[in-house]
């Protein structure tokens, strides 16, 4: 399956903002944003031009696929599948990608960002109602309960949140119960449980132009 591989601090600095990839690193001075905020690549910084209609709806449909870590191709079935569903397509969209497997796992404080919740998620660590899913794509439902399995239970980052509890925000749609590493998903998530600032009619913008 094609992935990016390319340095994940270049994507923050491309979309001019913060998304979260590295875990810790992330909240600390180190951030490649707070040190370089400028564009990568070699002519980043003549580059900052008044951008066009197409180029802020472009931005912020990566700045969106890039904090979920999905590629293009899956980004647009996101939206297809947002297009056919009740509701505003925008929002319907990002709740898709919010009930992703492996955003589920980051926002219940299980792991420290999204890529290493999607790595939790590949090497078969996550259990959902007590079966093994290692699809990070999989979409998660109301009632459906997502645990570590026993034998991940003892590892580093899984000890923390046993012993300490989460360090992430709570979300309304979410619940967990750190000492047992579980978390239940209560129903389904809002517009307004989303933190990310992202403009998601300029993504409908750019897909139905
Ligand atoms: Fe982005 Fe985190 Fe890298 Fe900062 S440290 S640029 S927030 S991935």
């Amino acid at each position: 399956m094609a992935r990016y591989t390319d340095s994940v601090c270049r994507q923050c600095r491309r979309e001019g903002t913060k998304l979260f990839l590295k875990g810790e690193r992330c909240y600390t001075e180190k951030c490649a944003i707070t040190r370089r905020a400028t564009i990568p690549g070699q002519h980043g910084q003549s580059r900052q031009r008044k951008p066009s209609d197409y180029g802020i709806q472009l931005r912020e449909k990566q700045k969106c696929r890039r904090a979920y870590g999905v590629l293009e191709s899956q980004f647009r079935k996101y939206y297809d599948m947002a297009t056919n569903m009740r509701g505003v397509t925008g929002e319907t969209m990002l709740c898709l990608l919010e009930r992703r497997l492996d955003n589920v796992v980051y926002r219940l404080g299980l792991a420290k960002s999204r890529p290493m919740a999607r790595q939790i998620v590949n090497h078969g660590h996550i259990l959902v109602d007590g079966h093994k899913v290692d699809i990070a794509s999989f979409l998660v439902k109301p009632g459906m309960v997502i645990t570590v399995r026993e034998k991940s239970r003892d590892s580093e980052i899984f000890k923390t949140v046993r012993e300490n509890g989460s360090d992430h925000e709570e979300v309304a749609w979410l619940e967990l119960d750190a000492e047992n590493l579980t978390g239940k998903v209560v129903t389904m998530p809002k517009r307004e449980d989303i933190d990310l600032t992202i403009e998601e009619h300029l993504i409908v913008e750019f897909y139905s132009r």
